[in-house]
């Protein structure tokens, strides 16, 4: 069969990844958004980053306008959600630099929740130079309020249009951004957390240690009941006793008892916090010493008792450290400090967001310039 040049051009895929490709918005829409309050999560930057798999490997790099997609109604994803993301940070800096928070770890880790939902992995290398490049063309759209930072979303999710349960042959990575406003814009508010009898979250061997969407849309409903009995969010147990703490909605938690640090074990049914790991990092840096281990609700009931439960937060990229005002638990409420930080959340707060906006020493390297 014979074919035009032009046509055959069009026809042939960029395989070579060391090329991205960009193809750019002719002007910006920066100017339309209030960078110094933009809420969360529903401004994006001019760009995204996409790249597609088929033919049995990932290809087409390219930076292309933020725009809607279009769809089949029968795609995968939707029915069956063979689908993962990331949720991350770059900061504009005291010094106008701007850098991204613990980037290789956030990749390292959407490649961990590839592997468990059978979905292709992903050349980390290449993601990272396309953030770079992303961040470089958007780069003003990286908030310079302190405070305010680009949040970022990369999502993969199966493409093929077929209503059969198996592994895609087709996926779609997209990197959207987002600037985001401080979390903290009125002062910290402590949350207020509730166990439930009824629901569980995730289960050793299921998918709770990876940020996949199942784990998402089926919390809805009994976060929804606890904040109509006046909690903020629920304080999940572990599925098989009823007994133990898991994290909370998109936050790991700790718990501060007589001068030491608490939080649950990586067990497989719980997130691994990036927040997290850099909590413990600094604990132990300040020679704290932590412990991550099985806790019981009973026992933190029981350690308020005896006066010796100092502090409770949670951790996570939006709100870095969340101070935890009260816990409920089957009719008996533990209350800390209602209306307060502790001064050890509130130090680590100063901390991370110090290394963050690098007004303070990044003694574990955790920042990446974008140059
Ligand atoms: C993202 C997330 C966290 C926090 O992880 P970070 O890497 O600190 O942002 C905790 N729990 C769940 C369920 C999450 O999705």
């Amino acid at each position: 069969m014979k074919q035009s040049p032009a046509k055959h051009f069009a026809q042939q895929p960029n395989t070579d990844t060391s090329k991205i490709l960009l193809q750019l918005r002719n002007t910006s829409r920066v100017n339309e958004v209030d960078l110094d309050n933009p809420g969360f999560g529903d401004v994006f930057s001019d760009h995204m980053f996409s790249l597609e798999y088929k033919a049995g490997e990932w290809q087409d790099a390219q930076i292309i306008p933020f725009d809607d997609l279009r769809i089949s109604p029968a795609m995968s994803t939707l029915h069956y959600g063979q689908t993962v993301f990331e949720g991350m940070k770059a900061f504009r800096g005291e010094d106008d630099q701007v850098r991204f928070f613990r980037l290789n770890r956030h990749l390292n880790r959407l490649n961990d929740s590839c592997e468990r939902m059978c979905i292709p992995p992903l050349d980390t290398g290449l993601l990272e130079r396309a953030l770079r490049k992303m961040i470089s063309v958007d780069k003003e759209w990286v908030p310079k309020k302190h405070g305010n930072a680009l949040y970022i979303r990369p999502l993969v999710f199966a493409t093929d249009a077929c209503l059969g349960v198996r592994p895609a042959e087709t996926y779609r990575l997209l990197i959207m951004t987002s600037p985001v406003g401080a979390y903290y814009e009125e002062g910290f508010n402590p949350v207020s957390l509730t166990t439930t009898d009824e629901y569980i979250r995730a289960v050793r061997g299921g998918s709770g240690f990876i940020k996949t969407a199942c784990n998402y849309g089926p919390t809805l409903l009994p976060a929804e009941k606890a904040k109509e009995e006046g909690f903020t969010q629920i304080i999940w147990l572990d599925a098989h006793e009823h007994k133990y703490i898991e994290e909370v909605g998109t936050m790991n938690i700790f718990f501060k008892i007589d001068g030491e640090l608490h939080t649950p074990q990586l067990s497989g049914s719980i997130l691994s916090g990036i927040t997290r790991d850099s909590v413990i990092k600094l604990a132990q840096h300040w020679d704290i010493p932590v412990h991550e281990r099985p806790i019981t609700i009973d026992e933190i009931f029981e350690a308020d008792k005896q006066d010796t439960l100092e502090e409770v937060f949670g951790t996570g990229t939006a709100a870095v450290i969340s101070p935890v005002g009260s816990i409920h638990h089957q009719g008996n409420m533990l209350v800390t400090d209602e209306d307060e930080i502790g001064p050890f959340a509130k130090k680590l707060f100063d901390t991370i967001t110090g290394i963050q906006y690098s007004t303070h020493e990044d003694i574990y390297h955790w920042m990446s310039t974008i140059s």
